[in-house]
């Protein structure tokens, strides 16, 4: 096995490991979207560290990974969710809200407004603010 897919496979196995703790966590929702009924898949929010960090980890269903996954394929109307999710009590959820948010800031009015009513602590700004969607 190549030292990539020997990461690759530690990783995986990393996030196996939070995987029950997450589909315990999320209740079977998507923790963007709320959507129940649907596969989730667990998704890490960027900065991806060395080591799969289950603080990093969020599960989603297969319409808001897509959209993340390809920013030209995103629809306004599906995001409306982050109306919701921006004040999640998972931080890496609402992290992961806020940094999606922001790429419809002047776009849409209600992206602006949400935007305002935000508060962010600085650690959670500053991740934010590393997350190039
Ligand atoms: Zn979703």
């Amino acid at each position: 096995m190549s030292r990539g897919q020997e990461r690759y496979h530690e990783r995986q196995h990393g996030l196996s490991v939070f995987g029950k703790d997450l589909v315990r966590r999320c209740g079977a929702h998507c923790e963007l979207c709320d959507r129940q009924g649907v596969r989730l898949k667990v998704f890490e929010v960027p900065p991806m560290e060395a080591q799969a960090n289950f603080e990093h980890c969020v599960m989603l269903c297969e319409a808001c990974m897509h959209q993340i996954i390809h920013p030209k394929k995103r629809d306004p109307h599906h995001w409306r969710c982050l109306t919701t999710a921006v004040w999640s009590q998972t931080p890496a959820a609402r992290v992961l809200a806020i940094a999606l948010l922001d790429t419809f800031i002047g776009r849409e009015d209600w992206a602006m407004k949400l935007y305002e009513q935000l508060y962010l602590d600085p650690e959670e700004q500053l991740w934010v603010d590393s997350i190039d969607f």
